[in-house]
């Protein structure tokens, strides 16, 4: 039987299948891995292409800040680029997303 990521995401984030919508329409599910969890060192410059074309960066952003996730590109940021938004708070974050 096909697992629905969306009811394994809603069950260990709490967050209902509205909340996670923007998953549904998101353009990495559209490419491999390898672009979203480059090896250390590689570019994320082709990643980072396709979330700015993705109608569910806020989101997705959002999502990965909450859920502190630590690996790979979310919302069109690297891991360093969501820390150094995570340290200067959630202010900034709002005008880094738009
Ligand atoms: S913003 Fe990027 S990482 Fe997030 S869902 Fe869209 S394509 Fe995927």
């Amino acid at each position: 039987m096909p697992i629905n990521p969306m009811n394994s995401l809603t069950s260990i984030t709490g967050r209902t299948g509205q909340e996670l919508a923007w998953q549904e329409s998101a353009l990495c599910a559209q490419t491999g891995p390898e672009f979203f969890f480059p090896a250390p060192g590689s570019s994320t410059r082709e990643a980072k292409q396709l979330c700015g074309a993705c109608t569910g960066r806020r989101e997705c952003l959002e999502y990965a800040l909450d859920n502190d996730e630590r690996f790979g590109v979310w919302g069109g940021l690297s891991e360093k680029e969501r820390e150094r938004l995570r340290r200067a708070g959630t202010a900034t974050r709002t005008a880094e997303v738009a």
